[in-house]
């Protein structure tokens, strides 16, 4: 029996990510206000936020910090833009900030999502390579189970199913390469170091098949987060630059989730040993207070965008928001909390329990492999443990472990393969982290009780 409140939704919202068709019996669960790592419904329960909504809100749900920083600047300047030569303190600010956090990097392009830095990622290599007077390389590879946004040309990235089936995707010119999971593509004996070399060498092939000089960019998350939070080999990012290094390819770093201290250091390129030519965040980058995306670019990328313009004219890309004070001074505000607060040195201190607890999942007879790194983790449920074999989608396996977990009192997330995915924000503390694993502990027993 649905509310008033979520009957008025029923009739009147589109929701984005949701079975359109189901959602009409059940409803949705609509929060109304939040506090640390807990939100809380319109009758007051509250629930752990295990995915701090959507990999985003790292500093919890009611920082006042961050809301006084938005305040303050929209008493001030609530809109300027960026175009034509019109700037602000809060976008150079943060440019200066993003710089001195990354090394490497030599400019900063803002925009409002995760979805538009991929996209603006994709519009300034086509662009630089028309400047450098190589216009046929234009290809970009990504990879199966990618997840990099859902305009048309994220979307096309993304390498999962659900968001090409349809909607007459991937874009010519988008490629997917094999995902480096081990535990469900490599061959039988075949060692993790050998698994990855195989798809470097496939990676090769690939890069060969097309044509060397049609190939621009290679994009890839240090750790894939909505394909089912895949870790790679430890040797995978080494093998795959040696391939991009030979044939001039751009390495594309989608750091939307790990960036920021998910994996205990600024970015998660740090944790798997990528050496990227332009990075992708957004998400933590303003805890989600306000919607930002940067796409960070190296000086070659800043040179050729510069001479193509030189000869062009303008540089005709942005939006309306490319760079909105408010949100610039939120994410100002955020990274500084990061770095006064020791919030890196407080997650690595947290890793050693999450991990410990999440790798313990691993003896649940629903799971077939409990993953992660750093702050986020995943337990792919499986039928059959000794085979892998996976339940029938239809049974919506996952879906029913995350509705029990809500109805204990915690938020965690289904994604494609019956994968249950954790991404707690980074200030939880280890009684929350206890009550999270316990509460997704119980919601795992009674998915195994409903078998058969
Ligand atoms: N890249 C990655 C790695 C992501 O996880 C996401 C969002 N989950 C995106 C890009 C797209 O970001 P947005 O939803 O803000 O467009």
């Amino acid at each position: 029996m649905l509310s008033n409140l979520q009957t008025r939704d029923v009739e009147t919202l589109l929701h984005p990510y949701t079975n359109l068709a189901t959602f009409r019996d059940t409803g949705p669960l609509i929060l109304e206000r939040g506090e640390g790592v807990f939100v809380y419904d319109t009758d007051g329960k509250p629930y752990l936020e295990g995915m701090s909504g959507l990999w985003c809100t790292s500093l919890g749900f009611n920082n006042r910090e961050l809301v006084e920083a938005a305040a303050e600047q929209m008493g001030k300047l609530p809109f300027s833009h960026l175009f034509g030569g019109k700037s602000h303190d809060p976008a150079i600010e943060l440019a200066e900030k993003l710089k001195e956090l990354a090394p490497g990097m030599a400019k900063a392009f803002f925009c409002s999502s995760g979805s538009e830095a991929n996209d603006t990622q994709i519009k300034m290599i086509w662009y630089m390579n028309n400047a450098l007077g190589q216009p046929q390389k234009k290809k970009i590879i990504s990879r199966q189970k990618a997840y990099h946004g859902v305009t048309v040309a994220s979307a096309s990235l993304t390498g999962l199913p659900a968001n090409h089936l349809d909607f007459d995707l991937p874009l010519p010119g988008i490629l997917h390469t094999s995902c480096p999971h081990h535990y469900r593509f490599a061959r039988e004996h075949e060692s993790e170091e050998e698994f990855a070399t195989r798809l470097a060498e496939e990676l090769d092939a690939l890069i060969q098949a097309e044509g060397p000089d049609t190939v621009a960019a290679f994009i890839a998350e240090p750790v894939m987060g909505a394909g089912g939070v895949i870790v790679p080999p430890a040797t995978y990012f080494a093998r795959i630059q040696e391939v991009l290094e030979r044939y001039d390819v751009r390495l594309i770093a989608d750091e939307v989730i790990c960036g920021f201290g998910r994996l205990g250091t600024w970015f998660g390129s740090e944790m798997l040993g990528m050496r990227p030519h332009s990075i992708s965040v957004a998400k933590a980058l303003s805890s989600a207070y306000l919607p930002i995306g940067a796409v960070l670019v190296d000086d070659a990328m800043d040179d050729a965008l510069t001479e193509q313009s030189r000869k062009l004219g303008t540089f005709g890309h942005g939006t309306t928001y490319s760079g909105h004070p408010v949100t610039a001074a939120v994410a100002l505000k955020t990274l500084e909390i990061y770095q006064r607060d020791g919030i890196l040195e407080k997650v690595r201190a947290i890793i050693p329990t999450f991990q410990k607890r999440l790798r313990a999942l691993s003896e649940h007879p629903l799971v077939g492999e409990a993953r992660g790194m750093g702050l986020v983790g995943a337990v792919e449920l499986v039928a059959d443990k000794a085979s892998k074999r996976s339940f029938d989608p239809k049974r919506m396996t996952a879906a029913k472990a995350v509705s029990f977990a809500q109805e204990q009192g915690l938020i965690v997330r289904a994604v494609a393969n019956d994968t249950v995915t954790i991404c707690p924000p980074l200030i939880i503390s280890d009684e929350e982290l206890e009550m999270l694993f316990d509460r997704l502990e119980k919601a795992l027993d009674r998915t195994a009780a409903l078998r058969d």
